[in-house]
């Protein structure tokens, strides 16, 4: 699942390699990325080819490719997908959905190895794009809109769930999933199944000062690597973790900090915490 950091990479990828180009040409090899938009894929080509790309936003992980005449192209990843920059000529094969080309050179291309696919795509007017792509009200994007530290305190600790599912929790904070999360309590020290409740302030800051830190330190190693391997996997090409992940995925392997073997822990049905238990005491 892209997570706020590789999404933030990809916008800035995305502006800096289609922003003023032409769409050419359109393939759609599933027909269902385009619900609930378009109901056939002539009719996603037609609103799409020729259409110049004005600027590229994103609203929480999903990218809006503004076009010239107040509309824009929408991409949700949804739990599995990405977007990928590619060669014109490069093949299209799965798990890739559609591909786009652009008439000054350039594709793009979009994939989801999910079952079932959650990726969705369409042309929209912008404002009904943009309505589609909102995040929950009240959640916190961290990279476009830091608050001070006393409302990133406030929106953990309602409810007073365990920090690990609070941060994780995208009603609350846009695109911290697993991966960041495990990450910045490792940062902050902090276990991840602390309750808001029972942190000084201080300890508050040490959070929001490290979740800054893990974005920021995920932003440059996923821009590193983002052609060549999924910016989610916590291996690189070669097996040995990804440089930037301390805990994340790398249970029994040794805390980079301390040498204390890795903790996976179950915090809910659905959510594993990673941890080093010395550091995180
Ligand atoms: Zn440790």
């Amino acid at each position: 699942m892209p997570e706020l950091p590789e999404a933030e990479v990809l916008r800035r990828e995305l502006e800096r390699e289609v922003v003023g180009k032409r769409v050419g040409e359109v393939e759609v090899r599933t027909p269902g990325v385009l619900q609930p938009w378009h109901r056939t894929r002539p009719d996603f080509a037609k609103q799409l080819t020729d259409g110049r790309v004005g600027a590229v936003r994103r609203i929480g992980v999903r990218l809006l490719l503004d076009l010239d005449d107040d509309r824009s192209w929408l991409v949700d990843p949804g739990p599995t997908g990405s977007l990928h920059v590619e060669a014109p000529d490069a093949p299209v094969k799965a798990p890739t959905h559609a591909a786009v080309r652009f008439t000054a050179g350039g594709a793009l291309h979009l994939s989801d190895a999910g079952k079932p696919v959650g990726l969705r795509t369409g042309v929209l007017p912008t404002a009904e794009a943009e309505g589609e792509a909102e995040v929950a009200p009240g959640a916190i994007d961290l990279l476009a809109d830091p608050p001070p530290w006393q409302d990133f305190a406030r929106r953990l600790a309602d409810p007073d769930d365990p920090l690990r599912v609070g941060l994780a929790d995208p009603r609350r904070f846009v695109g911290l999933g697993d991966v960041s999360s495990d990450e910045i309590l490792w940062e902050a020290g902090l276990r991840p199944d602390r309750a808001p409740s029972s942190l000084s302030a201080q300890e508050f800051r040490r959070l929001y000062r490290s979740a800054q830190e893990v974005l920021v330190a995920a932003m440059k190693a996923s821009g590193s690597v983002l052609d060549d391997i999924d910016p989610d996997s916590p291996v690189d090409e070669d097996g040995t973790p990804a440089g930037h992940l301390n805990v994340h995925g790398r249970d029994g392997m040794p805390c980079p900090r301390c040498r204390t073997s890795i903790l996976r822990t179950k915090l809910r049905r659905d959510v594993h915490a990673h941890h080093c238990p010395r550091c995180q005491g």
